[in-house]
């Protein structure tokens, strides 16, 4: 299985750059209460391998590329970027494209058995060997070194975040660690529409095409739990914060970005309860 291979052997100097430990779990475990399953560490106990293998059918990449279009690479080369660090790499899909583009990349996630996908997406996707590190966010300067032009956070990551006090913390390890002028883009579901419109906002998304359905299954102020069913009729789900659109740019102001501004569904204009997804990107100076 594409999980169990080794990584390949790395640079003397990237050998700080090992992925510690592969998660063997077969089940999600969200135990006899899912809807209680509130908390930040839980993500690393969601993405087991059978997920992540999914993932890939979840994201096609293909499919991906013609919804996203160049946004991410354009924005980045607009602002003279030159180096990225991608801290929610999960399968690798962003860190191939911007290696393919020229961008400087390392590509950090908490997850091992996402990196260890991503790290063989790599390869088989133009051949590119990954920088990868297994980081928290809490915690990535300890585990993640130098300073970035920019930090991509994306494909709702940020989400995973159950305490307030790990947001800002995350959100600070971030601000850390860029350059003086460095961005952070990171991008959120309207989580706003599913709060606020009732039932009639969860609906069934159909992810880059009809194979996979992922729909709300529970949603309060402080839970979304998303359920993912495959072609095959397997399902997973996520437990997720729902982020509010203003809340996240607050917060991000808070911890000391100076600008913020959002897209939705990658336009600068947008009706609020219109887009899926929102871009934050948070500007340092
Ligand atoms: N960016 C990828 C994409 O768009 O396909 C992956 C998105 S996936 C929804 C979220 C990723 O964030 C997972 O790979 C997960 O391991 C990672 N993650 C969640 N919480 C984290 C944390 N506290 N520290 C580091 N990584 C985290």
């Amino acid at each position: 299985a594409p999980l169990r291979r080794a990584i390949a052997p790395l640079a003397p100097a990237d050998r700080r750059l090992v992925i510690t430990a592969q998660t063997a779990q077969t089940a999600q475990g969200f135990g006899g209460n899912p809807v209680e399953v509130r908390e930040t560490d839980h993500y690393a106990h969601e993405y087991i391998p059978s997920f992540v293998e999914k993932w890939d059918s979840l994201i096609d990449w293909e499919k991906r590329a013609e919804s996203e279009g160049n946004f991410f690479i354009d924005l980045l080369r607009k602002r003279g970027v030159r180096s990225v660090l991608d801290v929610a790499t999960g399968t690798g899909y962003h860190s191939v494209q911007l290696l393919q583009a020229g961008f400087e990349t390392v590509s950090a996630d908490g997850s091992a058995n996402m990196l260890s996908m991503a790290f063989e997406n790599g390869r088989q996707h133009g051949g590119h060997i990954l920088r990868v590190v297994q980081a928290d966010w809490r915690w990535l300067n300890r585990d993640v070194h130098g300073e970035y032009d920019a930090i991509v956070c994306l494909g709702n990551s940020f989400t995973h975040l159950f305490d307030e006090r790990d947001r800002r913390k995350a959100l600070a390890e971030f601000y850390a660690m860029l350059k003086h002028d460095g961005i952070l883009v990171l991008d959120q579901r309207n989580y706003d529409a599913i709060l606020d419109d009732g039932y009639s906002s969860k609906h069934t998304y159909y992810y880059c095409g009809e194979d996979v359905a992922v729909a709300p299954e529970y949603v309060d102020d402080g839970l979304c739990r998303m359920r993912y069913r495959f072609p095959d009729e397997s399902v997973y789900h996520l437990n997720m914060y729902p982020l509010r659109k203003d809340y996240t740019r607050r917060l991000m102001r808070e911890v000391g970005f100076q600008r913020v501004d959002t897209y939705g569904d990658f336009q600068h204009t947008y009706r609020d309860d219109q887009p899926d997804f929102f871009v934050h990107v948070a500007e340092k100076e």
